[in-house]
């Protein structure tokens, strides 16, 4: 039966029988025991279902997949230990070396350092776009060897909107599937899937936990993307692998291929699940994901509104706000809000930045984000640091931007801080 996302958040995945319990239990365990050697052989043989080792498949983790897969309307999730290794992963499966894929130029830095320097040496070239450019010069940079096109639904920390239909139109005209990491919207306000994209990934170190508690990712396939059609591109997916019993996956699995490729072969060779007691912690967060995602954006509206009219800050950029050039794709996106982050700039030197988020008082300076918690982050001086300053304003990140994640603490709480902070700047 279909649910509502409220439901899923806290029905999803784990459903206890007679006797079971109510919460989703951790399976603590590496491995899982079987009574004769003939039933583990026919697990190997792929003639049973059933859990044999946790870099495989582990109940704890598998039930919180199945809830995300769920909550993002997907046919199948795989958890990972970090949201690295969850864009690494989306990608990894369906490029190899001597292939390339395009992102949006604006994206978190970690992943942008990941696809512009590691991953090119491993042989996968990775060209970054405006997203502002017409869609002629964008479709111009897609080859033959291209295999995906990668966004986030808001970035990381510019706060710019994607165009998840465009680029899924513009993805699709070159036979690849659109990837979008959808770690900011959250499924609560965003389901990219419902828009033309094929691949979600997440860092559930965000929103999805909520409190600071682990560090995690996913990725969700819509099942949608039609391999077959573009299987001279797809090898790994469309012929056999010889290394899982000869099968293509294509075949053997039809709309879960993608998913059982990554499990099957990626988690095997390269590992990074998370461990059981993180995904039970992670369920947790999910439970109230739908709870707290609102009232992120309810604050962050009012804060918003706030600074922008503060005579010590130059700019605000907020998807909420009805001047922001975002506001548009954010509305038809993101209806009943974007998320709880802020990007906004302080007038002055950058020392007067730093001294600024050196007087809060409970608003904390961390290097995390999206957490019920508010806080706040310099990327030129703190995530983005390795970045030239070039880099950084192609990332769209300028030198005085902050970045404010506005928690679900009392609103006028979140203010009285902030002022007091900027009247001693
Ligand atoms: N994607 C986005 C949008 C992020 O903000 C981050 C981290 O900040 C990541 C991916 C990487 O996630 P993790 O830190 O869980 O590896």
């Amino acid at each position: 039966m279909k649910r509502n996302l409220e439901t899923i958040c806290i029905q999803g995945g784990w459903k206890p029988k007679k006797g079971e319990p109510q919460q989703l239990p951790i399976y603590q365990s590496t491995t899982f025991k079987y009574e004769t050697s003939e039933q583990m052989a026919r697990l190997f043989d792929l003639k049973d279902e059933g859990y044999f080792y946790t870099r495989l498949a582990n109940p704890t983790n598998d039930a919180v997949a199945k809830k995300i897969a769920a909550l993002e309307g997907g046919v199948g999730c795989v958890l990972t230990s970090s949201g690295q290794a969850a864009s690494f992963y989306a990608i990894f499966n369906i490029c190899q070396a001597g292939d390339h894929f395009i992102t949006s130029n604006n994206i978190y830095g970690g992943t942008f350092n990941l696809f512009g320097v590691t991953m090119k040496k491993l042989g996968i070239e990775c060209t970054f776009v405006d997203p502002e450019w017409d869609d002629a010069r964008i479709e111009a940079e897609f080859r033959p060897n291209t295999k995906c096109f990668f966004g986030e639904t808001i970035s990381n920390p510019g706060g710019c909107v994607f165009d998840i239909e465009r680029f899924a139109r513009m993805a699709h005209n070159h036979g690849v599937p659109l990837i979008v990491d959808n770690t900011f919207a959250t499924p609560i306000n965003c389901r990219p899937i419902e828009w033309g994209c094929d691949i979600v990934t997440h860092s559930t170190t965000k929103y999805m936990d909520g409190h600071a508690t682990q560090v995690g990712g996913a990725i969700i396939d819509s099942g949608n993307f039609d391999w077959e059609a573009h299987a001279e591109k797809f090898p790994g997916l469309c012929t056999p692998d010889e290394s899982y019993h000869g099968l293509t996956y294509t075949k053997a699995f039809g709309k879960m291929a993608y998913t059982t490729k990554l499990v099957s072969q990626l988690m095997r060779d390269l590992g990074s699940i998370p461990s059981p007691q993180n995904s039970f912690l992670l369920n947790l967060g999910l439970e109230t994901l739908h709870l707290r995602m609102p009232r992120h954006c309810e604050n962050a509206q009012k804060v918003a509104e706030w600074l922008e009219k503060h005579p010590k800050v130059s700019w605000v950029n907020y998807a909420g706000l009805p001047g922001n050039k975002y506001h548009a794709l954010a509305q038809k996106y993101m209806p009943n809000g974007t998320c709880g982050v802020i990007a906004f700039g302080l007038k002055g030197t950058r020392d007067e930045a730093i001294k600024f988020m050196d007087n809060l008082d409970f608003i904390s300076i961390v290097t995390h984000v999206a957490d019920a918690r508010t806080c706040v982050l310099h990327p030129a001086s703190h995530t983005h640091r390795q970045l030239s300053d070039e880099q950084l304003r192609e990332a769209g990140v300028a030198p005085d931007l902050v970045r404010l994640s506005v928690g679900i603490e009392n609103v006028n709480d979140i203010i009285a801080d902030l002022e007091q902070a900027m009247n001693k700047m």
